[in-house]
């Protein structure tokens, strides 16, 4: 089985690994008006369906494009299950709520728990893979090895799935660690890769109630977008109830993605969709001006465009608290793997540039303004930043850092300001002192 996976991986695309080893089973539709015994459920809004070799790359952590949501649109995902102790209880919470959700297993845990992976099918939810051993530094793996990793992880999965099938094309590297021959290979198989927009940190040692505060201060942040959080994660399963109940209460819909297949085509979009956000007219433009068609006496040539006041070049490293590149650790007496570590900052080859946006920097949550309020700047903003397409040496500065001259919000963990942070004081401090009771009752392992 495992053999016949791998040969199909290494020698076709992936339409052709769903035919013959029939793994790409439709999901079921979720409606956010069926959950019975849950009326005040949050729901699942609707069922978005992509084509991976149309958006090869996504998640604007790292990439240009990211998932036609519209506004106040999430969606879920959790990395390196399936963990039973604490898999099985995000799972509880998300049936509790009909919310559906994307899981990048790892290969090594689906092997110790297939009956995990099933679980997740089986509950409507998508099923994707994150290679085989979480391996540190993916990306400077050589492309025989990472290739090996991904194919491991996908047979792995497949496996634990069984006959049923039903593994999406979707794939995330650990740590988002990723590399030209990464994207190349996965390109190559018709296989997605998903960074995030926004995660939760809830790999560090933090307490459920700062991975609730991250979770919804992000959100809040950029409108919707790709929650990146983990289901092995004790933390996790303690902060996610109040995220989802939050959510429900600030207006977000929750969207399950899926895998176009022959049977079910593509939900219909525009390219623009797949920018977080889209130039509009109350927001200052982020393109190079666009040379006047005038014509000149003398022009041999014409004056370089620049982006006056713009902190253009503030490609600052990622400073962190702690590593997070460790040796794998031990839990409910399984080996997991190691924690995922945060990306490192890392320069992007120039002929890559035209894709491909730096790993984000540490201060990619300091958050500016909605668009809604009030232009104060001609500098181009943060949030078009990552749509920029930047030439040449540009391409090395950390695009989704610039604009020092907008008005930001407070980062996450520092001085409170903003409309959310006064309006949601009061819920969060409820919240905070719920999930510090939970702690108190020994929810919290880490
Ligand atoms: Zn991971």
């Amino acid at each position: 089985m495992v053999s016949k996976v791998l040969v199909g991986v290494r020698t076709g695309q992936w339409a052709a690994l769903c035919l013959g080893l029939l793994t790409c089973s439709i999901a079921p539709i979720a409606s956010a008006a069926d959950c019975p015994g849950h009326p005040d459920a949050l729901g699942t809004s609707r069922t978005l369906v992509v084509d991976p070799k149309a958006h090869p790359r996504i998640g604007t952590m790292q990439y240009a494009e990211t998932l036609p949501l519209r506004d106040h649109e999430v969606v879920l995902t959790f990395d390196d299950g399936p963990l039973p102790h604490n898999s099985n209880q995000i799972l509880e919470i998300l049936a509790s709520q009909c919310v559906k959700a994307t899981f990048f297993t790892v290969g090594s845990m689906a092997q110790n728990s297939p009956e995990g992976v099933r679980k997740l099918r089986e509950a409507g939810h998508t099923v994707a893979t994150h290679t085989q051993t979480h391996p540190i530094g993916f990306d400077k793996f050589s492309p025989e090895r990472a290739r090996q990793e991904i194919d491991e992880g996908i047979a792995s999965v497949t496996a634990a799935l069984g006959e049923g099938g039903g593994l999406a094309p979707f794939f995330r590297p650990p740590g988002l660690r990723r590399s030209p021959a990464i994207e190349d290979y996965l390109a190559s198989l018709g296989i997605q890769i998903w960074s995030a927009d926004f995660p939760a940190d809830d790999w560090r040692h933090i307490p459920a109630s700062r991975v609730y505060d991250l979770a919804m201060k992000r959100l809040e942040a950029k409108g919707k977008g790709i929650l990146l959080l983990h289901d092995i994660q004790a933390r996790t399963v303690a902060a996610l109830p109040s995220i989802l109940h939050e959510m429900k209460a600030r207006g977000y819909h929750i969207v399950h993605v899926v895998p176009a297949t022959s049977q079910q085509p593509n939900t219909p979009t525009e390219p623009l969709q797949w920018q977080l956000h889209p130039p509009s007219e109350t927001v200052a433009i982020s393109h190079w001006p666009t040379i006047p068609n005038f014509v000149y006496a003398e022009a041999g040539t014409l004056p370089a465009p620049s982006l006056p006041g713009s902190g253009f070049n503030d490609g600052r490293p990622v400073s962190l608290a702690e590593p997070f590149d460790r040796t794998s650790r031990r839990a409910h007496g399984v080996l997991l793997p190691p924690q995922a570590p945060w990306p490192r900052q890392s320069l992007p080859p120039l002929g890559n540039a035209a894709n491909v946006l730096p790993v984000p920097a540490q201060n990619i949550f300091e958050i500016q303004e909605k668009p809604g309020a009030p232009v104060q700047t001609v500098a181009p903003s943060s949030r078009h930043a990552e749509q920029v397409v930047p030439r040449a040496a540009d391409a090395r500065a950390s695009l989704i850092s610039v604009g020092a001259s907008v008005p930001r919000r407070a980062i996450p963990g520092g001085p409170s300001s903003g409309r959310a942070r006064r309006a949601g004081v009061s819920q969060i401090a409820t919240h905070r002192t719920q999930l510090a009771a939970g702690a108190g009752r020994g929810v919290l392992r880490h």
